[in-house]
């Protein structure tokens, strides 16, 4: 799969365009005022972005510098606040262009050690994407849900008549070096995994199911059953993992730790509806779109 900086690599090697001034730097495109107007001007056209990024190294200097943060705070904004709690100027585990690849980017799926598929299923851009905390806190054991963790609704890989239809999702924790969840894991020494690394930051990731951290509520939350989902934490705090999404069924045990959820489910501020098996979210939703935002 493609790095977002890596989209159109063969022209990472075209040479800037030899023009007056460009070995101080300052010549028009590297000018990083007029590169935020014409990105305002375009409304952070996020393909658009990821060509400038390739360009070149300057370009992709500027890039990670501000540009990738700028297109965040732009398309997200009320995530992004949520997530970075110094301001939009902070810091952020994994760079502002892993934040912006999982606003944007399905991984896809492929067989992991706990997750069986028969074919792997390829990653592709989002025109849209629905992130909540409601969601998240379904993926946070008792002990983490102090937690803030955003997470995707599943998008919907079909897999013909033989197999249920592939639900892949993705998230993020604020501040993760001090989260709970990460301080569980260290606590538990829950192994990093050997092979497998984070499709938004390239970090090595622990699996939560071999760390026994799913709760019940996860496969609730996806429309999924028990046993029929693994997600991955990498080091910088991204989620990602997949389900089977099959018609909900109640009764199901699983011989989980002691992560019962229920009692707590009022606390998800509304119960989440259920149509055709698969559960649509209310609640504090971020709806993120491929285009200018709504207003
Ligand atoms: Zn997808
Ligand atoms: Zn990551």
């Amino acid at each position: 799969m493609p790095g977002f900086s890596r989209m159109n690599a063969n022209q990472r090697s075209r040479p800037n365009p030899p023009s007056e001034g460009s070995e101080s730097g300052d010549s028009g495109i590297l000018n990083e005022q007029i590169l935020l107007l014409v990105f305002e001007s375009i409304k952070w056209d996020l393909h658009v972005l990821c060509r400038t990024a390739a360009v070149n190294r300057k370009l992709r200097a500027v890039a990670n510098r501000i540009l990738w943060r700028q297109l965040c705070v732009y398309r997200a904004p009320r995530m992004v606040a949520g997530l970075a709690n110094g301001g939009p100027n902070g810091r952020l585990g994994g760079g502002w262009h892993a934040l912006a690849k999982l606003l944007f980017f399905c991984c896809g799926c492929e067989s992991t050690r706990h997750f069986r598929v028969s074919q792997p299923s390829p990653g592709h851009f989002m025109k849209a994407s629905r992130f909540s905390k409601t969601s998240g806190r379904s993926f946070l054991t008792k002990k983490c849900r102090g937690d803030l963790l955003y997470v995707s609704d599943p998008c919907e890989h079909p897999r013909g008549n033989a197999e249920d239809d592939l639900g892949v999702y993705r998230g993020v924790f604020r501040e993760f070096p001090r989260s709970r969840t990460r301080a569980c894991l260290v606590g538990r020494q829950v192994a990093l995994e050997e092979r497998v690394r984070c499709p938004y930051c390239g970090a090595r990731v622990w699996s939560m199911t071999t760390a026994r951290l799913v709760p019940k509520s996860a496969a609730r939350r996806l429309g999924s059953h028990n046993g029929g989902l693994e997600y991955f934490v990498c080091l910088n705090g991204h989620l990602y993992g997949m389900c089977w999404l099959v018609p909900l069924s109640s009764d199901e045990d699983s011989c989980d730790d002691d992560d019962e959820d229920d009692g707590d489910d009022n606390e998800f501020g509304g119960d989440p509806t259920v149509s055709n098996g698969h559960m649509s979210l209310k609640g504090k939703e971020v709806i993120i779109e491929d285009g200018p935002p709504a207003n």
